[in-house]
């Protein structure tokens, strides 16, 4: 089916409100037309992010109530680590509170200062950690990644010239490992081929690289690989996901994308030194190795939602809600980055804007447009997000973005009408729409906490 039906029932409901209008131009206003600064019960539906806002199963809920808060050694540790095993493939399992803990460790251990770590595009807490430790972040995706409206199927894939021209460079003892993400986020949930995966494996055990992986959606990367990779057609989700595992030394992993949880995350290898060196350091940062910075139940839950997020329906409904969405857009003319991406759709605001030079931060101005005009809260990810360079002028990023971030099992297909529509409404007053100025900008993560003036007297004039 081109948009299958949800694989699922609603049995407990959370009402959400409509805000009028005239309401919403104080409530953008007072969050300095930020929409990371509005309040969640003014929103109408949430497209901020998809981390940590997945709807929880019945089973999962249930979960929660076999709890064993026990210091050490609880059930729940147990089960979680035989999920991942058996799932993900991994020997060795570390939680952490959620993913930047384990990227926290894995940055500790593996990188000394002066080394290099290569990835397909940065991620922001990913490369604050590897910097943290004296690495430096290294961009070695294909460079169709960078280009919003160039098609490709693996458009994630890591450039295997760039990655060899590296190793040449610096050489391989400077680079402990490589970090593949799967799918990658900042390109918008571009996949990663499996022929991609083995031949990145290759050259980094020749050259006695570590392979890790940031798994944050692998499970979104595996139903890609199902649906495009020749020869991967006939097998499930599941044996996709571990063959694709097969090939990470280990990986580190965000519970509240894949895994079906509000919080959560874990630290995965097959090494046994690397584990003895993960225990020890976990215990400073997020707790026993039997816990790491979670409740018992959490990872009983997490672990339930590991089973969950590799059902064939689960998966299929998730990535084609998201595409349905992106179609539609497309459809009416309005520029995405194409193609869909696994978990968002993202708005290229500077075709969107074309009046507002990326000083006049079009995609933060789009984003706080959309919220006024319908109540939909979407994310900025241009100018203001990529921060200020070393010498104090903004990060020009070539994409600049607005991301319309779908939950998991959380809205329906009419709520992606109610977006699509506001969105190609809204664009058929594009040429209304003001820049921005700041009116306050923190000095790291702007992002966040910034405020914002419209140039022109009001966002979206009369
Ligand atoms: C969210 C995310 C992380 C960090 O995980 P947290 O759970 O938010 O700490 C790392 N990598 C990617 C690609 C992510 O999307």
């Amino acid at each position: 089916m081109k948009y299958p039906a949800e694989p699922f029932k609603i049995k407990t409901v959370e009402t959400i409100e409509m805000t009028s209008r005239e309401e919403r131009e104080d409530i953008v206003k007072e969050a300095g037309y930020n929409t990371f600064l509005l309040p969640s019960k003014n929103v109408y539906i949430d497209l901020l992010t998809d981390s940590g806002t997945s709807a929880m199963s019945d089973k999962q809920w249930a979960s929660l109530m076999i709890g064993d808060e026990a210091y050490g050694g609880s059930e729940n540790w147990f089960k979680l680590r035989d999920a991942v095993q058996e799932i993900y493939g991994f020997d060795y399992v570390v939680p952490t509170h959620q993913g930047r803990g384990a990227e926290n460790l894995l940055s500790q251990i593996m990188i000394e200062e002066g080394d290099y770590i290569p990835g397909n595009m940065y991620f922001t807490t990913t490369k604050a950690h590897q910097e943290l430790n004296g690495g430096k972040f290294v961009d070695v995706i294909i460079d169709e990644a960078h280009k919003p409206s160039v098609e490709r199927d693996f458009k994630g894939n890591v450039d295997l010239d760039k990655y060899k021209k590296l190793i040449d460079e610096v050489g391989a003892d400077k680079i402990p490992y490589i970090c593949v993400a799967v799918t990658v986020n900042m390109a918008g949930g571009q996949p990663v081929s499996m022929e991609n995966i083995k031949k990145v494996k290759e050259i980094s055990e020749k050259h006695g690289i570590k392979v890790m992986s940031d798994a944050t959606r692998c499970v979104e990367n595996a139903y890609y690989i199902k649906e495009r990779e020749d020869g991967y057609q006939d097998k499930s989700v599941r044996e996709i996901l571990k063959e694709m595992m097969s090939y990470f030394d280990g990986c580190t992993m965000s519970g509240k994308k894949d895994c079906l949880v509000n919080i959560g995350g874990f630290l995965a290898m097959n090494d046994a030194d690397m584990y003895q060196e993960a225990t020890s350091l976990v215990v400073m940062y997020e707790g026993m190795p039997t816990y790491g910075g979670m409740a018992g139940r959490d990872m009983e839950a997490m672990a339930t939602g590991i089973y969950e997020s590799v059902d064939e329906h689960y998966i299929e409904h998730r990535i084609k809600q998201v595409r349905y969405l992106g179609d539609k857009l497309a459809e009416a003319g309005i520029p995405i980055i194409k193609p869909v991406g696994g978990h968002a759709v993202f708005l290229d605001a500077r075709e969107f804007l074309p009046h507002l030079s990326q000083d006049q931060l079009p995609a933060q101005a789009l984003a706080a447009a959309i919220y006024l005009d319908s109540g939909v809260r979407a994310m900025e990810r241009g100018v203001v997000s990529a921060g200020r360079d070393a010498d104090g002028s903004h990060h020009y990023p070539k994409l600049e973005t607005v991301r319309l971030t779908i939950p998991r099992r959380v809205y329906t297909y009419a709520h992606m009408d109610v977006v699509a529509n506001s969105v190609i409404d809204l664009y058929e007053k594009r040429d209304k729409i003001s820049g921005l100025k700041f009116v306050y900008e923190p000095p790291t993560l702007r992002f966040f906490t910034s405020k914002f003036e419209p140039l022109n007297d009001k966002l979206i004039a009369d």
